[in-house]
């Protein structure tokens, strides 16, 4: 039996993690989770919102579901999505945004995959308060890091027989930071002949995108603009609750939704679990499940075709009701 990390989160993330393990069990996919939790629940007993027995498990299983995880502002925590990232690598952040049946949105047939660089810029963290009044962020893009995103992005074209990836950056602003993220995605495409490579800047890119996405296929960027624009294309396909994401490295993958734990909704049976379970759909996909995966996935999307939704994206039902509408489709 595979054996994966479960981290439950908090706000609305036991929840939907309660409503996707039970649609996995019903499809028949035997998984040993091996639960943990991390946030700001566990600050109290442990101290810290991530403790180590949570890196540690990954590390043994080498795959994770998470659901969002919220870091206290202002405690002097690192952000527990941040420091996860960062401690295992995991420095491709995937996002594929695509319309869904049944889902309402400004522009049909989008289909864009955001690759998002997941462990340097401004997400390094180096900050100092230089005098009272003057605060200092720095943003740190190295050519290592740069090259093996561009080479993801690529691999993941030829590999899902994409046509183009498209470089954001504002190059002409920050001209030796994005301009190295620039030059290595350039040095990349030349070994990629079959994969047609575009420019743009991340301004135009966002202005672009609520006026024409589907001209995109493949956007790479660095983290601070992939974070941005992964939430525009997110609006594009109907909001944050149909948005999957992953965090892929070396070593260990972690999948998890684009949203955060939603403390508006939470507890209140209200959350829509569909961006959760994409993700779990990857999971799955990823560790060889491909059959249940794609099983789940038709189940998803009949119910959805059905009308049967949850209120972000225009329906009436709960998160229950909604989890148990797919499980008899199962
Ligand atoms: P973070 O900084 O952790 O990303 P945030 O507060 O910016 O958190 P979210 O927690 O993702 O963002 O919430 C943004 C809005 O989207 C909220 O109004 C929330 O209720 C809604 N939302 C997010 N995820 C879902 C979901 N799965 N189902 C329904 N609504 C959601």
């Amino acid at each position: 039996m595979t054996k994966i990390t479960l981290i439950k989160g908090d706000g609305i993330g036991p929840e939907i993690t309660d409503a996707v393990v039970k649609i996995i069990e019903a499809a028949g996919v035997k998984i040993d989770w091996d639960v943990q939790t991390a946030g700001a629940d566990v600050i109290e007993k442990e101290g810290v919102p991530l403790p180590d027995r949570v890196l540690e498990s990954v590390k043994r299983n080498k795959i994770a579901l998470k659901s969002p995880v919220t870091t206290p502002i202002g405690k002097g925590f690192r952000s527990v999505n941040v420091q996860l990232r960062k401690e295992l690598d995991l420095y491709a952040n995937l996002r594929p945004c695509y319309n869904l049946p049944g889902v309402k949105t400004r522009y049909e047939n989008i289909d864009i995959v955001v690759v998002r660089e997941n462990t340097e810029d401004l997400y390094a963290g180096i900050e100092r308060q230089v005098d009272e009044n003057t605060a200092e962020s720095i943003k740190i893009i190295t050519r290592s890091a740069s090259t093996r995103i561009a080479e993801f992005a690529f691999d993941y074209a030829v590999k899902n027989n994409r046509k183009e990836v498209c470089v954001v950056t504002k190059a002409n602003i920050c001209k030796l930071s994005d301009g190295l993220f620039l030059e290595c995605a350039r040095e990349t495409a030349k070994k990629y002949p079959d994969i047609s490579f575009k420019e743009i800047l991340v301004d135009n890119c966002c202005m672009q995108l609520v006026q024409n996405p589907n001209q995109f296929d493949i956007l790479l960027l660095p983290n601070l603009y992939g974070d941005i624009v992964s939430d525009i294309c997110a609006g594009l396909i109907g909001g944050l609750g149909i948005a999957q994401g992953a965090n892929i490295g070396k070593d260990y993958a972690v999948f998890e939704p684009v949203h955060g734990s939603a403390p508006d909704i939470a507890g209140q049976d209200k959350a829509n679990p569909t961006a959760m379970l994409m993700s779990a759909i990857e999971m799955l996909n990823f560790t060889g499940e491909n059959k249940a995966a794609s099983r789940i996935k038709n189940a998803l999307l009949k119910t959805l075709e059905e009308g049967i939704k949850t209120a972000d994206i225009g329906g009436s039902a709960s998160c229950s009701e909604f989890t148990n509408a797919i499980i008899a489709k199962l």
